[in-house]
């Protein structure tokens, strides 16, 4: 796959493999990227570009300018691991039991590095390109963090671009969206608070069982009734406690949680506010108390129309239109980008790992990342940084 891929960057594939499989080999998890952040660190000093460590912990910033254009552009890699054991046997697997590089954060750190070395030796662009390598990206919002420390005020960007592999996509293929990318991941916890009593003399309580039951089951209508039907949603309960050891108690209470994901914070906000309706509605019914406790989550990840079309016209060029999907759906996973383009417009693309053969996939303990489209990524960062930063 060397089709359009710049001959420095094809003759440092070799080290952005050992550096990917270094890196896989030692993963950190979220806010923990402290070898991580100081290999990333390094490497970009010794490139000559300007390195910033500290915001959000462990996260790294590098600076490149050139020229004299006062346009600037923020590529944003991802550094953290998962707690999932490795299962496999490749000499570059974990070195660190229950912990993994499953999403291939390893592989998006490389080829940002890789982008980095090129266009400090051969870069031809005319403004800043701001290297942004952020911790926790799988639970904790790194970025959310980074942002808050002031990563654009120190940094001011005219917009932000991310990359994230797509197991299923063929190697040598992206996807580019024009709007939603990914879902929100929002957090409801419940709790339904009755009156604990004999299990042989319920009229002397009120069973907190039964009317989380009831919510369960009513909960199942807020998607399906609520909601424009061209709106996409889900809404899966995935926790329930009540009860103890004893088989002759009605519990005091039950507590119910799950995820909401969605696509606009609109809907967010319509269902939050069926699941209040229901929670009254059905505690009410039974006697009890239900109290909802909703938490927004990471928000959608939307693509901005112009910055999505500049991305598209970038990986046409780059690996032709046929190899440029436009065709995907949004996936219902969340992405902690989005918090990025809540401040900037941009464009977060899918870059294809290849046929997710072998339990191949996100997040699964057999994943690794595909170390044939290292270089092609790069380029892809490359080429974007010439055409966002065009010289003249
Ligand atoms: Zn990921
Ligand atoms: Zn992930």
């Amino acid at each position: 796959m060397s089709m359009d891929i710049p001959l420095p960057l094809q003759a440092s594939r070799e080290q952005l493999v050992a550096l990917r499989h270094d890196l896989h080999a030692h993963p950190e998890l979220a806010f923990q990227e402290h070898r991580t952040g100081d290999r990333v660190a390094a490497f970009l000093e010794s490139r000559g570009i300007e390195t910033h460590q500290g915001l959000a912990g462990t996260g790294v910033v590098g600076a490149l300018r050139r020229g004299t254009s006062p346009r600037a552009i923020a590529l944003r890699a991802d550094m953290d691991a998962l707690p999932v054991a490795e299962q496999n046997l490749f000499p570059h697997r974990s070195r660190h039991e229950g912990r993994m590089h499953a999403c291939g954060h390893d592989g998006h750190t490389a080829m940002l590095l890789g982008a980095a070395e090129y266009l400090a030796a051969h870069g031809r662009f005319d403004g800043t390109v701001v290297f942004i390598f952020q911790p926790a990206e799988e639970t904790d919002g790194g970025a959310r963090v980074m942002i808050e420390e002031g990563l654009f005020e120190r940094f001011p960007v005219d917009s932000v671009h991310g990359m994230h592999n797509w197991p299923g996509l063929p190697a040598g293929q992206f996807a580019v969206h024009d709007g939603p990318v990914m879902a929100c991941a929002d957090q409801f916890d419940i709790l339904v608070k009755g009156h604990g009593a004999h299990a042989a003399m319920p009229q002397q309580g009120r069973d907190p069982l039964i009317a989380g039951a009831a919510l369960v089951q009513a909960m199942q209508s807020v998607v399906s009734r609520t909601l424009d039907p061209l709106d996409a949603a889900v809404l899966s309960i995935t926790r329930f406690f009540a009860g103890g050891e004893a088989y002759n108690i009605i519990p005091a209470e039950a507590r119910i949680g799950g995820t909401v994901r969605a696509f606009r914070p609109e809907v967010e906000d319509v269902i939050e506010a069926a699941m209040e309706r229901i929670c009254a509605g059905v505690a009410a019914a039974h006697g009890v108390q239900a109290t909802l406790d909703y938490r927004r989550g990471y928000p959608p990840t939307v693509n901005t129309s112009a910055e999505a079309a500049l991305c598209r016209q970038v990986l046409t060029d780059l690996v032709g239109a046929d190899n440029t999907r436009i065709d995907l759906r949004p996936s219902m996973g969340a992405e902690d980008f989005a918090y990025m383009l809540r401040e900037k417009p941009g464009c977060y693309v899918w870059i294809g790992n290849g046929l997710a053969e072998g339990g191949c996939m996100l997040h699964n303990p057999r994943y690794d990342f595909n170390d044939d489209i290292l270089t092609l990524g790069a380029t892809y960062w490359v080429r974007l940084t010439e055409r966002l930063l065009q010289a003249g």
